[in-house]
């Protein structure tokens, strides 16, 4: 039983405007938590290599890739639209947080690990195939999906979304993929408005299950339970990639669901049940949102215990 904890140093380099909720001390507050004794088991590694261009391009269209290089700054910021900013090190983190997600189903599926945590910046699943949006630029877990299947000769890869917004750009890409089977339960209406239970791609791959702001941890339990649990099992996925927001946690500023960090843990556990019987446990869990330090903070360090099968 081994957990990975994949955590590339240039998650640091980008850059964001002063204010910004998507910011470096995010991962401080991660790292600070997970410095705690009970996680002392963890595999940590940090040397991660930069997603190739074919790996990213299995996602995203060669011309997605130029237009960021284009963009990139050398000093200062840009903005790619309202809310996404590129910082002199935003491309060097994005090439690193989609090889962290690369490297984590490397392992697991290679049986080096059972499951991985990718704590690293910036986020993905708002990414669609041509267009950087929501904080995002390359979606990490498409780009994990894809390289499970054409690396790895994996068939079926179920991605389990529930941070607290859709994931516009996870359903984009697999829209028309019989091959992948992507759910996200999320608050409605809010942020991107895409995720309505009746969008539900062209194979049926596409599970929304929408929660309402106030709703808390029995909505949330409930979405899962009765609408993408089984779902995921009737799937019988190869692996199992979560997009790990933590913003639906109670604390955050940036939605309204009221979760705890114990209804993390909860989800955790019953999809690791799943993953035991469908895939050898393998999970790569990655971090998407997640807003207040404290309630990111304790909810990945539940979140990580369970994986740890602490
Ligand atoms: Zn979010």
């Amino acid at each position: 039983m081994t957990t990975l904890l994949i955590s590339p140093p240039s998650s640091m380099a980008h850059a964001t405007p002063p204010g910004h909720p998507e910011r470096p001390e995010r991962l401080r507050a991660i790292e600070q938590a997970l410095e705690q004794e009970k996680f002392a088991d963890l595999v940590r590694i940090r040397d991660v290599p930069a997603a190739d261009r074919d790996a990213i391009c299995r996602a995203h269209p060669p011309r997605h890739v130029d237009a960021l290089v284009a963009a990139a700054p050398r000093e200062g910021v840009v903005s790619i639209d309202a809310d996404t900013t590129m910082s002199a090190g935003t491309l060097e983190a994005a090439v690193h947080a989609a090889g962290a997600a690369i490297l984590a189903v490397d392992e697991v599926v290679g049986g080096s690990a059972t499951n991985a945590f990718c704590a690293a910046r910036p986020p993905g699943h708002h990414a669609e195939k041509a267009t950087a949006m929501g904080f995002c630029f390359f979606n990490n877990a498409a780009i994990a999906a894809r390289h499970a299947q054409k690396r790895h000769g994996l068939q079926r890869i179920a991605i389990l979304d529930w941070d607290v917004h859709h994931g516009n750009g996870t359903q984009d890409i697999f829209w028309d993929d019989a091959s992948v089977l992507y759910c996200s339960t999320h608050e409605m209406p809010l942020y991107p408005g895409t995720g309505a239970a009746s969008e539900r791609g062209a194979h049926d791959n596409i599970v929304n299950a929408v929660l309402h702001a106030g709703e808390g941890g029995e909505s949330f339990r409930e979405a899962l339970e009765v609408a993408i649990f089984p779902r995921i099992s009737a799937f019988r996925p190869d692996l199992i990639i979560i997009s790990a927001g933590f913003d639906a946690h109670w604390r955050d500023p940036l939605a309204n669901i009221n979760l705890t960090e114990e209804d993390f843990a909860w989800a955790t556990r019953e999809l690791m049940d799943i993953a035991d019987r469908q895939c050898g446990g393998r999970i790569v869990s990655l971090l998407e949102g997640g807003y207040d330090l404290q309630g990111l903070a304790a909810s990945v360090a539940a979140h990580v215990q369970c994986l740890m099968r602490g």
